[in-house]
Formats: structure tokens, C-alpha cells, sequence
């Protein structure tokens, strides 16, 4: 039975990521950051980067507030012998302030668990770091009527042990696998409904009240060219940016339709 918190809790954000993946130098890096600023003139919206390890520090050194810099991924351990890793508290110190996980790239190539990616959450939790929580169903899971028990599952094993205070702290990211990198969007009123869908896990979990202020951002495929009508969807609390947040010109464009659905 869900118990409502009694903290105060934060109000819902709008919020836009970019997910650079394996892509950009240092030096390209600070080139995008240096083009990116003045082609958000006029947007109020976050403005958050998810960059590759080399980056946070450089970018986080040249980019002031209000933007937020994170990292695609770290390990749950604290510290140790895991060749290859890195540690929360190394992306906390670059100056990193989110971390995304469980993002599909990782659960598919990188065999991440839903154990695994709980245990991470929690670390990024317990070191300052916001987790944005990836879930997503794949084509066959969509095809077979299987979406809302993979994400239900996804949900409840990726926030096991998540208290009531620290929830709104993390993000969930709506990303069907078959969108990502694809060029195929989800239509509006297949995200609607599947953003009601974990909103109601959410609900189960946490309570009514923490549901609806819980940031759920929707991603796949998403450009200048879909962003004005999925951002005007109900439920959908902003992006997170694959492909098109690699050209800063195209991902202000998301920013700016972003903005105008929620000003
Ligand atoms: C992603 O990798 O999180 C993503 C949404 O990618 P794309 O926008 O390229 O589909």
C-alpha cells in the first residue's frame, strides 16, 4: 500500500537532457558549449548535458549556470579493483550533478540488470547525484502486450529501496527501445498513455501526489520536427536527447518548441 510522504516535496520540473553518448572531444566539446549558449536566449527550461567522462569537467569549467552537467553511466561501487569503472563520487568531484542509468545501450550491450541499475540509483542517491532512470519496452515487448509488465518490473526493481524523501530527487526517462536512434517516434497518444502507465506505477509506489509531481521525460528519436507535438503531450515533462542534441542548432531548436508547450 503506498504511503504518501509527508516531507515537502519539490514541484514538478520541465526539464530537456542531452545524451552525447560516445561522441565528442574535449576539444568539440568546448567547441558545442561555446555555440549553445546564445541559441537558448529566451529558454527558461534546464538545460541539462549528459556527456562522456572527459568532458564533465572541461565543460562544467566553461559552462556557468544554470546548465547541469552528468554522466551516461558509473559504476555502484564506491571505490576498488573494478579495471574500467568509475565511481559517483569521480563524476561528483568533475562536477557532474545527474547521472543517467539503466539507459537501454546498457541493459542491451552492456548486460545491465535491473538489480544492477538499483544498486547504482542508490549509490547516485547516497553521493549527491541525481539518477535519471531509463525504462523502455523493445518492439516484441510492444507487440506482445508485454509493455506494462516490463516497465512495471523496470520501475520497481530500479527504485527498490528509494525512500519516499529522496524520489522526486530522481527522474525517469520513457524510452522505447525501438525509438531510440531510429527515426521512428512513438505517437503522441501512444506516449500519453504510456506515461499514464508509469505514473500509476509510480502512484503504487509512492502515492498520488508524488506521481503527479514526478519529472517523466520521453525520449526516442525526437527532433525540430516532433518535438513541439510530443512536448505538448500530456504527461511528458520534457526530453532526453539523443542524435539531435549533437548539433547544438537542432537541440536549441527542441529547446525552444519545448519551452513554448511549457512556459
Ligand atoms: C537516447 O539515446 O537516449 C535517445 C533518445 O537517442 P535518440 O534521440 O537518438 O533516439
Amino acid at each position: 500500500m503506498a504511503k504518501e510522504s509527508t516531507v515537502q516535496l519539490p514541484k514538478k520540473e520541465s526539464i530537456l537532457i542531452a545524451n552525447w553518448k560516445m561522441n565528442k572531444t574535449i576539444r568539440e566539446a568546448l567547441k558545442y558549449v561555446e555555440v549553445l549558449p546564445p541559441l537558448l536566449e529566451g529558454v527558461t527550461m534546464p538545460i541539462w548535458l549528459s556527456v562522456p567522462f572527459t568532458a564533465i569537467h572541461p565543460v562544467r569549467q566553461r559552462l556557468g549556470n544554470p546548465f547541469v552537467i552528468g554522466a551516461q553511466n558509473m559504476n555502484d561501487a564506491t571505490s576498488g579493483a573494478f579495471t574500467g569503472e568509475i565511481a559517483a563520487v569521480m563524476i561528483k568531484e568533475a562536477g557532474g550533478d545527474f547521472v543517467l542509468l539503466g539507459h537501454s545501450e546498457r541493459r542491451q550491450y552492456f548486460h545491465e540488470s535491473d538489480e544492477f541499475i538499483n544498486r547504482k540509483v542508490l549509490r547516485a542517491l547516497e553521493s549527491s547525484l541525481r539518477p535519471v532512470l531509463c525504462i523502455g519496452e523493445g518492439y516484441e515487448d510492444r507487440e506482445g502486450d508485454k509493455t506494462q509488465a516490463v516497465l512495471e518490473r523496470q520501475l520497481t526493481e530500479g527504485l527498490k529501496g528509494v525512500m519516499p524523501e529522496q524520489i522526486l530527487t530522481c527522474l525517469i526517462a520513457y524510452e522505447p527501445i525501438w525509438a531510440i536512434g531510429t527515426g521512428k517516434t512513438a505517437t503522441p497518444e501512444l506516449v500519453a498513455q504510456t506515461h499514464a502507465m508509469i505514473r500509476q506505477v509510480i502512484s503504487s509506489l509512492y502515492g498520488d501526489d508524488t506521481a503527479s509531481r514526478m519529472t517523466v521525460l520521453y525520449g526516442g528519436s525526437v527532433s525540430p520536427s516532433t518535438a513541439a507535438t510530443l512536448s505538448a503531450t500530456e504527461g511528458v515533462d520534457g526530453f532526453l536527447v539523443g542524435t539531435a542534441s549533437l548539433d547544438p542548432e537542432s537541440f536549441a531548436k527542441i529547446a525552444h518548441l519545448s519551452e513554448n508547450a511549457h512556459p
